[in-house]
């Protein structure tokens, strides 16, 4: 795996620690997580006390004070260990910064040091049965009624729900005023009357992950978990965070073509055919070479869009470039791979499979790649 430049002792300090707590906690139980679809409420827990949730929200809350590198570690260390399937970065780095960034102080102080501990786990629901690409067309309302909202609704697709004791939820505060009607509520769901929580739904990859529908029926929400406080800035918030979700999404695939390049070529040198190991044929180092080259020139993008990003120059826009055009090339090298390991490559059990299905998901979640595509073309 290529190094990236940024990274100090303390980085790795934090990384043996990541790779020490998937290695002894997740790992030996990744068979029978995969056969239920979820992991259990209790590894979050310990996650928390190991001090791999929210590393880098302030210490003020609870949180690691680290920087966007020590996010990246933890995913660099899933996909090391092909163990992806579990997103410990939808909890850290995309919710706690909502609350962190837009949530009032008593919001922050409420939510953020139980975030860091474990003690809560988080989701957010966005999309809808009938709504997903298009936002603005979701249907889930809250109703201001006193000092409560009354939330009413459904959600799909909702990763972490199963274990979420706060849903950050999308609504419609105001029906008639497009993307300035959509706020995001703090739904807190332990004992919420009217909340359901529906089928965690079977999925190709990304096994542990679970994936759930959400019914909101008359639910009651106190006004004061209304995010930040002030109605209708819902959309804003979730298109301001869109960025560096997605350069977490690029960085994400940039690695996982990079573990499966590093893994196709050692399986290249011990497997034979025809009296040679598979990398003595030209046809097959030539894929390989096409390969490595795709995974060294992703690299460097995502280096320069890191560069762009430290320099508050990584826009909606740079954002979408970087998440549509890794996660395709990943999903193309991940498949080359695929094809390299011939039948072994099909099994489950072997690594590579698993970084096919679960790569697949990098060209639909976090916007899909043709939503990406609209966005530049809307600014070229
Ligand atoms: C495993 C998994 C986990 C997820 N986790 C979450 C989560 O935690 N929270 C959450 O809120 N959501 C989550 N999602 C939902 C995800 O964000 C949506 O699936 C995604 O945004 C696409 O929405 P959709 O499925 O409704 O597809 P649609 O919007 O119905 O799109 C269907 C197809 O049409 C294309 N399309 C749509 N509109 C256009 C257009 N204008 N031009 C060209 N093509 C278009 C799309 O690109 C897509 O290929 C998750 C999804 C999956 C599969």
């Amino acid at each position: 795996m290529v190094e990236s430049p940024h990274y100090t002792p303390e980085h790795e300090i934090f990384r043996t620690n990541v790779r020490r707590f998937i290695e002894k906690e997740c790992l030996p139980h990744r068979a029978a997580w995969q056969k239920a679809c979820k992991s259990p409420r209790e590894m979050w827990s310990r996650a928390g006390e190991a001090g791999i949730l929210c590393p880098k929200v302030s210490p003020e809350f609870g949180g690691g004070g680290g920087d966007l590198w020590h996010g990246f570690i933890i995913i660099e260390e899933q996909t090391r260990a092909c163990f992806n399937e579990l997103a410990f970065y939808l909890h850290s780095d995309i919710i706690a910064p909502y609350i962190e960034l837009y949530g009032t102080d008593a919001q922050r102080a409420r939510f953020l040091p139980k975030m860091a501990t474990g003690e809560i786990v988080a989701a957010i629901a966005m999309t809808e049965p009938g709504a997903g690409s298009d936002l603005q067309a979701i249907r889930t309302r809250a109703r201001r009624d006193g000092d409560h909202y009354v939330l009413d609704g459904a959600k799909t697709f909702i990763s972490n729900a199963q274990n979420a004791e706060l849903i950050v939820v999308a609504a419609k505060t105001d029906a008639e005023a497009g993307a300035r009607g959509v706020s995001l509520l703090l739904v807190e769901t332990p004992g919420a009357e009217g909340f359901t929580l529906g089928r965690n739904l079977k999925k190709v990859g990304n096994k542990v992950q679970d994936t759930s529908e959400l019914f909101f029926e008359g639910v009651r929400v106190p006004a004061e978990n209304l995010l930040g406080g002030v109605e209708g800035r819902g959309f804003y918030q979730l298109m301001q965070r869109l960025p560096e979700e997605r350069l977490i999404m690029a960085m994400s695939a940039v690695v996982q073509m990079e573990c499966a390049v590093d893994e196709t070529v050692a399986y290249a040198r011990e497997r034979e055919t025809f009296g040679r190991r598979l990398v003595d044929h030209q046809a097959v180092r030539h894929k390989l070479a096409e390969c490595r080259t795709a995974a060294t020139v992703a690299r460097a993008y995502l280096e320069r869009c890191i560069d762009l990003f430290i320099e508050n120059r990584f826009d909606a826009q740079a954002g979408a470039m970087a998440k549509w055009w890794t996660t395709e090339r990943c999903c193309e090298v991940i498949d080359e791979c695929l094809q390299l390991h011939g039948g072994y490559g099909y099994m489950r059990e072997t690594p590579i499979a698993r970084r096919w299905a679960d790569a697949r998901l990098g060209r639909i979640a976090g916007g899909t790649n043709e939503i990406m595509k609209d966005l530049i073309g809307r600014a070229l």
